[in-house]
């Protein structure tokens, strides 16, 4: 330390407090870094790496980027998963006496950004805490950029597991000693893959500390009437989140205010599988919107309702009453198409208010950000006018919520000019009336130009040169113009300071005078410019809470609109949401692929589902029949009429679903190395393990991937398994290509036949698309394969080896169930063990699994006896 310079040795002190961060250190006009991290940056950012004298004899690598475009380089290394840590000179060089003094102003890691270029509008960008003992976990989420906290506790691992996938946090803080730091990190490795993990010391988590913090923060006193006591793990979770913050981004404490505690069981549950292959928000290939649930509600206008659309969808609603608040709230905005449509082209203008308070709060909003947000503002009564138009209980909360913010926009409307310079520093940020000092310097420092006129006039007159003038540059600054000619009737009082080819340039006492009240008047007022604006800003922040009720409310309105659009553009009906046990529904479409198709017709079907006679459907018909869409079809309907949408359908009764499981389709794209068949076991045994009677199951070819008897087998077992109303009873959507199961449903209460009947004529068949009762006769393999274009050749070769096979091979006769439960529960406890428990338990690769993993299997498999 003692040979380096005493620039470096100030380095090392505020690096050594921030070595997990990529440390900027401001030097002049570049934000530099130094040694290792010089190295990375210039590696990922493509950027010269220099050296600096350091004292020493090597020179410290260097990189650095100029500080006013430092934003996009600190997005790229943000989005690339680094942390921040911005070192700024706390005082003006030209004025510090020897060092410069700097220290750590801001720290920008991917869970905590708030700049408006680094985040995605449509979505909410979250910062996750986890902390798990062996009892219990508390798990929180927060988005800092507008100022939301989602907080809760289970006793389920997999509620983690599903809640990470839901949220899909940038940065997860985790602790609690149930948590293998390495485990956990390469399990969110392998689900999301761009989050940033850090482990969290066990005392973040102490439990007086959360109680103070949560106090502090978010005002709260009454911890039984704010739900909580009841929610421990969520509390000092909570708690370690807030000591993670108050550590590295104190700033950001001030804008995060709106805590929402929830309970497991509020919400219809959907783990990873489902969204995949649901394709709720993004496509399973490509990962996009378009061609997803999303894509077909979001007709959002405003950036909150793009983000809070999202939400709902990833999140469906549990309880009747709360879905049918929603749904009569869209059902209101469509019998009006006057209100609503003037509605949506009020939210059309309305800025992103929350993540502007957001900003403004965090300290890091310019002049624009303010104006953008008086704007914003400025939309609002015309939001709340319309709004007002609709008598709907939910619609009348949300227009109450509506804070018109009147004062807040005045403030803004009147400090600030109407078009400001993006930098802060330079003035012009001030509307002149706001604040006097300011004016004054203003009429001083552009009266000054007033009065260099006077001078300029003054001086031709004493000196009778008519064509004298008063002219300014940056290395004299006011000077005296004679042209040569006149050069004879210059004055002596003028010091001449420059020739040119035609004229001789002077300065005077006088001029120089006024040069320094103009200039030093320019310079103290962008000074107290910058200091009002700041005022200004801090005013704004105070009403955080105020701005973000209204965004939020505006939002919900947004999104209620967005669906009323949609019902009304897409030809959707209101269903039925109660407690009830069925799924049934009229002339039921698949909304995305009904979009899809936009000229040819989508055709209709009917669905029955409950949990008596009509628990398992199966169904059979030929690959390309409409078997896998047919049934994500049933689920999507059961989940957008959860969301509160309306649902493409005639009529539509949906008793509430807890949870859908959906085991569709090989999962090839899973890189974790198992082969497809494990993947499918271990996910239906997810299933068996986890469902419910009010949950709905969909399950497309099980077994496929081993031996036929071995897979018919299995599929025959699940069925039997999930059709037990004392073992799940689940209403139950199962496609299938072995046609023996269709045998179930004679030997199965509640299991009922359907297939997608086709039409066959000679060699060809026309898919006709819609579902009727009763198995398929054939699997049609081949002329599936003659429809895809496979020569004719092989197309006749196939059918001749057929007929031998059939000739030859003995047909699978399915007969009912040896041992009867009724008769003798052990009997079937050992039948459910050979299906259930050593189906999972050859689905275990041991040498493969964590000890964590190992544990939780365990727990499956005890729960499963
Ligand atoms: P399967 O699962 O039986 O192999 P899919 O569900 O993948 O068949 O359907 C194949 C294609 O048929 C889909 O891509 C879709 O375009 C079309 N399709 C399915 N159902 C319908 C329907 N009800 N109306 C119109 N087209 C449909």
């Amino acid at each position: 330390m003692a040979e380096l310079t005493p620039m470096m040795q100030q380095y090392f002190e505020i690096k050594n407090k921030n070595k997990d961060y990529l440390l900027f250190y401001r030097l002049g006009d570049f934000y530099e870094l130094f040694f290792d991290d010089a190295k990375l940056v210039s590696r990922e950012l493509d950027l010269t790496l220099t050296g600096r004298d350091c004292g020493q004899a090597e020179r410290a690598p260097m990189c650095g980027v100029p500080y006013h475009s430092a934003e996009g380089y600190i997005a790229k290394l943000v989005q690339k998963g680094y942390k921040i840590a911005i070192c700024e000179q706390l005082e003006d060089p030209k004025k510090a006496k020897g060092l410069v003094k700097r220290d750590i102003i801001r720290r920008v890691t991917p869970g905590t950004v708030v700049d408006a270029s680094m985040l995605d509008e449509s979505r909410n960008n979250f910062l996750a805490c986890i902390y798990a003992t062996h009892e219990d976990m508390g798990m929180c989420f927060a988005d800092i950029s507008t100022g939301v906290v989602y907080a809760t506790d289970t006793e389920e691992w997999v509620d983690v597991y599903n809640e990470l996938a839901r949220f899909s946090p940038r940065e997860i803080l985790a602790g609690g000693f149930a948590i293998s730091y390495e485990e956990f990190r390469s399990f969110v490795a392998e689900r999301l893959e761009e989050a940033l993990v850090e482990p969290m010391e066990e005392e973040c988590f102490d439990a007086e500390a959360a109680g103070e913090r949560i106090r502090k923060y978010f005002h709260i006193e009454d911890f039984d009437a704010a739900g909580l006591r009841v929610m421990p793990f969520a509390t000092r979770t909570l708690g370690g989140l807030l000591d993670y913050l108050e550590k590295t981004q104190p700033a950001s404490l001030a804008g995060l205010n709106d805590l929402r505690l929830y309970q497991q069981g509020q919400y219809m549950e959907l783990d990873l599988n489902a969204r995949r292959n649901l394709e709720l928000c993004e496509t399973m290939r490509t990962k996009e919107k378009k061609g997803t649930l999303l894509w077909v509600l979001d007709q959002t206008h405003t950036a909150m309702g793009s983000r809070l659309i999202r939400q709902w969808i990833e999140k469906p609603l549990y309880n009747p009453l709360h879905i049918t608040r929603r749904q009569q709230a869209v059902s209101a905005l469509c019998d009006d198409v006057i209100n609503r449509t003037a509605l949506t082209d009020a939210l059309r203008k309305v800025f992103d208010m929350e993540r502007l308070i957001g900003r403004i709060v965090y300290g890091t909003a310019n002049c624009r950000d303010l104006r953008a947000l008086a704007s914003a503002i400025s939309c609002l009564p015309e939001i709340h006018a319309h709004a007002s138009a609709f008598e709907q209980s939910l619609l009348r909360e949300l227009t109450g919520n509506i804070d018109l913010l009147e004062d807040v926009r005045e403030l803004i409307e009147a400090a600030i000019v109407e078009e400001p310079p993006v930098l802060l520093r330079d003035g012009g940020l001030i509307r002149s009336g706001y604040n006097e000092e300011i004016d004054t310097l203003r009429d001083l420092a552009s009266g000054g130009k007033g009065k260099i006129a006077a001078i300029e006039q003054q001086e031709r007159e004493k000196t009778g040169i008519s064509k004298l003038k008063i002219g300014y540059n940056r290395v004299f600054g006011y000077y005296i113009e004679v042209s040569r000619s006149n050069s004879d009737a210059v004055p002596e009082n003028y010091i001449r300071k420059q020739t040119l080819a035609n004229c001789e340039r002077y300065i005077t006492d006088e001029l120089k005078q006024l040069e320094s009240t103009v200039l030093g008047a320019q310079e103290r007022l962008s000074g107290l410019e910058y200091d009002v604006f700041i005022q200004v800003r801090d005013r704004v922040a105070a009403e955080v809470h105020r701005v973000q009720r209204s965004a939020q409310a505006v939002a919900q309105i947004d999104v209620l609109c967005s669906l009323a659009d949609v019902a009304c553009d897409q030809n959707y009906i209101c269903p039925i949401v109660d407690f009830s046990d069925k799924i049934e529904i009229h002339d039921g479409r698949h909304p995305v692929v009904e979009k899809m198709l936009k000229d040819s017709m989508f055709i209709p079907n009917d669905t029955l589902l409950d949990e008596g006679d009509n628990r398992i459907a199966i169904i059979t018909g030929p690959n390309m029949a409409g078997k896998s869409t047919y049934m994500r079809q049933v689920a999507l309907i059961a989940i957008m009429a959860q969301i509160g949408s309306f649902v493409p359908a005639s009529s539509a009764h949906i008793g509430v679903v807890d949870r859908v499981f959906t085991r569709v389709g090989a999962s090839d794209d899973l890189a974790s190395g198992q082969s497809t068949f494990m993947v499918e076991m271990s996910e239906v045994a997810d299933i068996l393990n986890q469902a419910t009677k009010s949950s709905l199951i969909i399950l497309d070819e099980i077994g496929r991937g081993t031996s036929t008897y071995d897979g018919m087998s299995i599929a025959r077992a699940v069925v039997e398994y999930i059709a037990n109303k004392r073992r799940i009873g689940a209403r139950t959507l199962f496609a299938t290509h072995y046609h023996e199961l269709t045998a179930l449903e004679d030997l199965i209460d509640g299991v009922k036949n359907y297939n997608i009947a086709v039409k066959k004529r000679g060699d060809d068949i026309t898919f006709l698309r819609r579902i009727v009762r009763g198995g398929a006769d054939d699997s049609y393999g081949i002329e599936v394969a003659k429809l895809a274009g496979v020569p004719n050749a092989v197309i006749r070769r196939a059918k001749a080896v057929l007929k031998e096979l059939e000739s030859t091979m003995p047909q699978i006769e399915i007969h009912p169930i040896e041992e009867q439960e009724e008769e003798d529960d052990q009997m079937s406890f050992g039948h459910m063990i050979a299906t259930g428990v050593v189906a999972r338990l050859c689905c275990l690769q041991m040498d493969v699994m964590t000890p964590i993993e190992a544990l939780n299997a365990l727990y499956e498999l005890k729960r499963l006896a």
